[in-house]
C-alpha cells in the first residue's frame, strides 16, 4: 500500500484523459484536490488506503469537466425571480405565463423576464396588443430568447415616450405599424429605452442568482464559465460570495464595452478589472458586440440580406474597432467579441490583426462568439492570428428558426458557410463551445450532440444541417473541455485528466463513445467534482 493513499478513487470505466495523445485509461486517483494518477486500474488501485473511497465506475465514463466559453450564468440563476418564458412554445403559452406571473406579483411595479422566441411571430416580431390584453395597468418589458429584441406593452412605451414621433436610435430599431407607431418590439439599442427605466436585480438576488446558476450548472457537468457580460452592478455580487468562500467553479469575466461611450470607459474597465479578482473569480475580458443577429437583419453582412440593399447593422465601424481593440490588447485585455455576419467576423478579424502589428504579438487568446456565417476566405485566419472560435454548437441545427427566420434571408450562396465549424477545424482554428446559456440550454451534453450530428435536439427527426460541418466525436468532447480551458487561461491547471492537475472532473452515466449507449444528449453527469470535491453527487 502507498504510504500516502489517495483520498477518492474512479475504477473500472473508461477514464478519457482529452491529452494530446487521447489516452483512454481505466482508473484515476485523487489525494488534496489534485489528480494523483492515471491509468491501469490495477496500477492507481496501489493508491487506496483504508479511508480512500472507492468508486466503481462499471463501464461508466470519466472526463474533465466542461468549461462554457461564454454564457450569461447570473440571467439563468434569476430566471427563479423573473417572468420566465423560457419553457414555452407559442405566444399563446407566453402570455399565459405571463398572466400567471402578473398575477403572482401584485407588489411588482414592472413586469420583467426573458425566453419568448421569435418564431412565435409572423414575421419574428411580437405585438403589444395581446401583451396590453394580459398586462394594461404595469410596464411589461421581456426579451427574447437571444436578448436582441424585447416585446413590451403599451404602458411601457408611454413611460418611455416612444410613439410615432420617437426617432430609432443610431445602434437600434423601433418596431412600427404602417401609421409609424410602435408595435410592441424594440430591437438591439432601442431596448435600452424601456430597459434603463425597469428596476435593476438587487444584490441579494444577484447573488441567490449566482447560487442558482453554480448549482445548475454543476449538476450539467461544468466546473468553469466564462460570463460573457459582468458589469459593475454584478461584481460586487459575484466579489461578495467569493468573499464568503461560495464560489467552487472557476468563473472568468468579460467587462462590457460601452457603445455609448468613447474610449475614455477605459479607466473604469481597467478599475473594474483591479477589483475583480477573489479566489476563483478573475475578470480577464472585454466583450465587444460588433453586430446584432439575422433574425432582426442586425447581423452586419458583406452582401445584403436577399431581396434587400440592407447591409444589416455593425455596432461599430470597421476603423473605430481597429481602435478599440487596439487600444484594449495594449492594456492587456483578452477582447471577446460578439460575431454573427461574415461582415463582423471580417471586421473583428481585422482588428485583431492590426492590433498585432501595432502592439507585437502576445498569448492575448482574443477569441470570437456565435461565427454564424464565416465567409470561407477567413477560415484560415482564426488560426495564423491565434483567435479561438467561440462556437455555440446547439444553434448549428436546421431548427424552424434557421430554417423560417435565417436561410430565407441569407439565400444559397452563404448557406453553404453557415456555422461553419468542421470548415474553421479543418483550416487549423482552436475552437471552445459555449451555450449561451439562457439564449439555449446549458447543457453540454445535448450541445455535444448537435455538434456532431448537425440535427435539432431534442427533435432528432430534422435534416441535418450541412452535415460535412459535422465534428467527430473527439473534437467535440475537447472544445468543451481543453479547448474552453485555453480560451479561460486554466489550461495549465485543468481541461484535461493529467497528474498535477486540479481535480475537475465528471462521471457519466454511460460511455458516450459507444453508439450502442443511445443519444449523447440522454446521457447524464452522476459525478461532479471540483477540485476534488464533489458538488453534484447523484451516484
Ligand atoms: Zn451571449
Amino acid at each position: 500500500m502507498d504510504p500516502n493513499p489517495a483520498d477518492l478513487l474512479l475504477t473500472g470505466g473508461s477514464v478519457r484523459t482529452v491529452d494530446d495523445a487521447g489516452t483512454l485509461a481505466e482508473a484515476v486517483a485523487i489525494k488534496d484536490g489534485r489528480i494523483a494518477a492515471v491509468g491501469r486500474a490495477s496500477d492507481v488501485a496501489r493508491l487506496a488506503g483504508p479511508k480512500t473511497r472507492v468508486i466503481e465506475l462499471e463501464g461508466q465514463t470519466v472526463l474533465p469537466g466542461f468549461q462554457d466559453a461564454h454564457l450569461h450564468p447570473l440571467d439563468g440563476g434569476l430566471l427563479a425571480v423573473v417572468c420566465n418564458l423560457h419553457e414555452t412554445d407559442s405566444a399563446d403559452e407566453c402570455l399565459d405565463v405571463i398572466a400567471r406571473y402578473a398575477g403572482e406579483h401584485p407588489d411588482r411595479d414592472w413586469i420583467t423576464g426573458d425566453g419568448w422566441s421569435m418564431d412565435f411571430f409572423e414575421g419574428g416580431n411580437p405585438d403589444k396588443e395581446r401583451l396590453d390584453a394580459v398586462v394594461s395597468d404595469r410596464p411589461v418589458y421581456l426579451e427574447n430568447r437571444d436578448g436582441h429584441t424585447a416585446w413590451v406593452n403599451s404602458r411601457a412605451l408611454e413611460l418611455a415616450g416612444i410613439d410615432a414621433a420617437c426617432p430609432d436610435p443610431p445602434d437600434g430599431r423601433i418596431q412600427r405599424g404602417p401609421d409609424g407607431e410602435p408595435s410592441g418590439a424594440l430591437h438591439e439599442g432601442a431596448m435600452r429605452l424601456v430597459e434603463d427605466l425597469a428596476p435593476p436585480p438587487t444584490q441579494d438576488e444577484l447573488e441567490q442568482a449566482f447560487r442558482n446558476a453554480q448549482a445548475e450548472l454543476h449538476a450539467l457537468g461544468i466546473t468553469a464559465w466564462q460570463d460573457a457580460v459582468v458589469t459593475a452592478a454584478t461584481l460586487p455580487a459575484y466579489l461578495a460570495v467569493a468573499e464568503r468562500g461560495e464560489v467552487t467553479m472557476h468563473v472568468e469575466g468579460n467587462l462590457l464595452w460601452d457603445r455609448t461611450r468613447g474610449d475614455e470607459q477605459i479607466e473604469d474597465l481597467l478599475a473594474l478589472r483591479e477589483r475583480g479578482n477573489l479566489g476563483r473569480v478573475r475578470i480577464r475580458g472585454a466583450k465587444i458586440f460588433v453586430d446584432g443577429v439575422l433574425e432582426n437583419f442586425t447581423g452586419a453582412l458583406l452582401e445584403p440580406y436577399v431581396g434587400t440593399d440592407n447591409l444589416g447593422m455593425a455596432m461599430h465601424d470597421a476603423e473605430e474597432l481597429v481602435r478599440m481593440v487596439t487600444l484594449l490588447d495594449s492594456h492587456g485585455f483578452q477582447v471577446h467579441m460578439h460575431t454573427i455576419g461574415d461582415r463582423a467576423v471580417r471586421d473583428a478579424l481585422d482588428a485583431v490583426e492590426a492590433a498585432q502589428s501595432a502592439n507585437g504579438r502576445r498569448d492575448a487568446r482574443h477569441h470570437l462568439a456565435h461565427i454564424q456565417l464565416v465567409h470561407p476566405d477567413d477560415h484560415p485566419r482564426f488560426g495564423e492570428l491565434d483567435v479561438v472560435a467561440n462556437a455555440q454548437p446547439y444553434w448549428a441545427a436546421a431548427s424552424r428558426y434557421v430554417n423560417e427566420l435565417t436561410l430565407p434571408f441569407i439565400g444559397p450562396e452563404r448557406a453553404r458557410y453557415h456555422y461553419p465549424f468542421g470548415s474553421l477545424h479543418r483550416a487549423g482554428a482552436r475552437l471552445a463551445f459555449g451555450s449561451d446559456w439562457t439564449v439555449s440550454t446549458a447543457d453540454p451534453l445535448a450541445q455535444i450532440e448537435v455538434a456532431v450530428t448537425r440535427v435539432e435536439h431534442p427533435n432528432r427527426d430534422t435534416e441535418p444541417l450541412l452535415a460535412d460541418e459535422a465534428l467527430d466525436l473527439d473534437t467535440a468532447v475537447a472544445a468543451f473541455t481543453r479547448g474552453s480551458a485555453y480560451v479561460n487561461f486554466l489550461e495549465d491547471e485543468t481541461g484535461t485528466i493529467e497528474p498535477g492537475k486540479l481535480a475537475d472532473l465528471i462521471v457519466l452515466d454511460r460511455d458516450i463513445f459507444d453508439p450502442g449507449a443511445g443519444p449523447i444528449g440522454d446521457a447524464r453527469v452522476v459525478l461532479t467534482l471540483a477540485e476534488g470535491e464533489a458538488v453534484h453527487d447523484a451516484l
